[in-house]
């Protein structure tokens, strides 16, 4: 960490979801100052040129797991993700059975204040006591949480769908947001029995135990809550062209879903899972074909997806090749803090399938409008908190798994060229990552929340 209160970005293409332009940034205590042209430094100030860097705000990863059992905490976390130029991570977080919610999160809140660099938000799972959740979600609100969330292929999801409905109305009214993952267990079931009748139980076969039509009957359950309910809700990882659809269509009937896509589903197909090293692909869900990959690069392009999310959920490689896994007894999830951002500006914008303005969209701004940091977190505005990431758009590097600060130790993208990476990670005009080294220190990321996002 660089004790300078002051810091001037001279000359750099500042980039928000709107618009670019080339300038000067002054940030002072932890803010943008100041927008301008020429802007003089003062004796205190320490300058940085940034001519033929782009300028970005800082990222925001909305869906990440950085509790135990995966092999990340707040602080390898941070690692990774301020290395990769971003900024606040949201963390799916859970407490032992029948712990409440606002336990859960002030849990987290110890956590992070021994442990993260990035800035944290918390979506607290609702997985049992939904009667009591809910009459949890007042406090929630008082104290600034912006969302909850939910499983619909939990078993018991069919029987209880009268009070996941009513949590995520009460949710809605209160200004929370409802997370929800959409598989759909009556037909996960159907398809591993399915499976395991003609012994075609390992991870070669892990996209069909986890087929398209699970996730689009639990997409439906969900947009139909939504819609009696009139309620917002927010759908993870969308990974097929069928569940997209029907996002859009309910979308324009006037549905109010975000929808987020995972980084695998752009890069990756089903066909992954026959290689040797296949069970490293394993997520849920899994994998799909090469025109549900299209199609959501075509939604990225055309604005109908709201967030890229991580879903960085990291293991070791010798737990994720641990010959005994099979498609019921898994560990779904790959690390991708790090490289989330790197890959998808090379793949994306130098490729031309979306533009940079798009790309700073999905990666940061969409994120904090949707759980309500905007314009607190999320763009380049005097006023805002200084997250930048200063941006190499010309550097090449080719991705090797010991450049990875996350406590993982394999990358789905080894060996893959990138170009375009971040130079420089400021965190709340602190310099916390530059030139491949870590500046920040331990214990000094925050937990944001909603109360304090009025600029
Ligand atoms: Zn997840």
């Amino acid at each position: 960490m660089i004790e300078t209160k002051e810091l001037l970005i001279q000359g750099g293409l500042f980039v928000t979801s709107e618009k670019r332009w080339t300038g000067d940034l002054l940030i002072q205590d932890g803010k943008i100052a100041r927008l301008g042209q020429n802007i003089k430094p003062s004796t205190s100030c320490r300058t940085i040129p940034a001519k033929g860097f782009e300028v970005l705000p800082g990222g925001i990863d909305p869906h990440t797991h950085l509790l135990p059992p995966f092999v990340d905490d707040y602080f390898t976390g941070s690692r990774a993700a301020l290395a990769g130029g971003i900024t606040t991570i949201g963390c799916m977080v859970y407490g032992k059975e029948g712990e409440g919610l606002l336990a859960v999160l002030q849990q987290q809140e110890k956590l992070l204040q021994e442990m993260a660099i990035a800035d944290m938000f918390f979506h607290p799972y609702v997985w049992n006591s939904l009667d009591k959740a809910q009459r949890e979600l007042e406090d929630l609100q008082k104290i600034g949480q912006s969302s909850i969330k939910i499983f619909l292929l939990v078993e018991d999801f069919e029987k209880n769908k009268q009070a996941y409905q009513s949590l995520i109305q009460e949710a809605s009214r209160l200004g929370l947001i409802t997370l929800a993952h959409c598989e759909d267990a009556c037909l996960l079931e159907k398809a591993c029995q399915d499976l395991e009748a003609i012994n075609h139980t390992s991870l070669q076969y892990y996209a069909y135990s986890r087929p398209v039509e699970s996730e689009v009957k639990a997409v439906e359950d969900a947009l139909e809550m939504a819609r009696q309910t009139n309620s917002k809700i927010y759908l993870v990882h969308i990974s097929s062209q069928k569940a997209l659809d029907v996002c859009l269509r309910a979308r324009n009937q006037g549905v109010q879903v975000f929808v987020e896509t995972r980084p695998i589903y752009l890069y990756f197909t089903k066909e992954r899972y026959l290689q040797k090293d296949g069970p490293l692909y394993v997520g849920q869900p899994p994998l799909r074909q090469k025109e549900d990959t299209e199609a959501l690069w075509d939604a990225l392009k055309k604005g109908h997806i709201d967030t890229l999310g991580s879903d960085h959920a990291p293991w070791k490689e010798e737990q994720k090749m641990n010959p005994d896994l099979n498609i019921r007894d898994l560990r779904p999830g790959v690390s991708d803090l790090q490289t989330m951002l790197p890959v998808f500006y090379s793949e994306g914008v130098l490729k031309n399938r979306i533009s940079l303005e798009q790309f700073v969209a999905l990666t940061s701004t969409n994120a904090a409008k949707i759980f309500g940091f905007f314009p607190q977190k999320g763009t380049i505005a005097e006023g805002a908190d200084a997250d930048l990431v200063l941006w190499n758009p010309s550097e090449k590097r080719t991705l090797h798994k010991e450049d990875l600060l996350s406590a993982s130790d394999f990358s789905l993208h080894e060996n893959w060229e990138i170009q375009g990476w971040p130079q420089m990670t400021i965190r709340r005009g602190e310099i916390v990552y530059e030139n491949k080294k870590l500046l920040g220190v331990k214990g000094t990321g925050k937990w944001l929340k909603k109360a304090s996002s009025r600029l």
